[in-house]
């Protein structure tokens, strides 16, 4: 995929991204980490349009973020699940496919069995959120971003809500996604699922991009922050 981040602050009450710059071409699959509070998820809404800066520009895929073409290209997976509660998993699938990309309802239901089945539900179908594992339920809303098919998919801590068990299940089931001809971009703090799944990883501190480079610069931080992030995340 092709990202052009350009000149990219974004100020809040105080600023959060400070003059963000990044150009990348060759990669499928790019991983956010840092502390929390260092701006990984104001990037990557900033990345999925979002939300808008404050200044600069952002292109992805040589569309520009803010376009309404873009949208249709992207889908985001929150950091807990944000199903509609009263609506089984199916239904909050074929619902959005209906409503918002025309579907009829056979082909929805088509389309909504695929990709639970891809994730791996299809014995839960039929369930609302609340009676399936916080893992389900958030396996759920990927199945619901791949729905909508789109070219790149965005998840922000997907696992940050869930115990060590559930997480392995989700992340597993991202990892099968590799083979989809997805792109990805991800913020994650599970520092064995950067390195198993991206091909690029960014790391942000304060704001900034402080190292970039592909997983083995985990291996090798050349800065003090990600010297001192690596030793707490360990
Ligand atoms: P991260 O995802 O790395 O934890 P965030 O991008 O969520 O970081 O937040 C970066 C900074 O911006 C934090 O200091 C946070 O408190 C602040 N922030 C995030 N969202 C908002 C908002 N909607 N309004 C005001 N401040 C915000
Ligand atoms: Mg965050």
């Amino acid at each position: 995929m092709k990202i052009e981040i350009k000149n990219v602050s974004h100020t809040y009450d105080v600023e959060v991204l400070n003059n963000l710059n990044l150009n990348l071409t060759k990669y499928k699959s790019v991983a956010i980490i840092g502390v929390s509070g260092s701006g990984k998820s104001t990037l990557i809404r900033m990345m999925s349009g979002l939300e808008k800066p404050t200044s600069g520009e952002i292109l992805i895929n040589n569309y520009d973020v803010r376009d309404d073409a873009y949208k249709k290209k992207i889908g985001f997976v929150f950091q807990s699940h944000n199903l509609f509660p009263h609506l089984s998993l199916k239904r909050n699938i074929t619902l959005v496919l209906e409503k918002t990309r025309g579907f009829e309802k056979a082909e929805a239901e088509a389309i909504a069995l695929k990709n639970l089945s891809l994730l791996h539900l299809e014995d839960q179908v039929n369930k609302l959120p609340k009676n399936v594992s916080g893992g389900q339920a958030q396996r759920a809303s990927i199945a619901r971003a791949l729905s909508m098919d789109p070219d790149i998919i965005f998840l922000d801590e997907p696992t940050s809500s869930l115990d060590p068990i559930l997480t392995h299940e989700v992340l597993k089931a991202i990892e099968e996604l590799r083979d989809l001809g997805k792109e990805f971009i991800l913020v994650t703090h599970v520092m064995s699922f950067a390195r198993a799944f991206a091909d690029y990883v960014i790391f942000m501190s304060e704001g900034r991009i402080i190292e970039q480079g592909p997983p083995t610069i985990l291996d090798h931080p050349q800065t003090r922050e990600l010297i001192e992030f690596m030793e707490k995340v360990r």
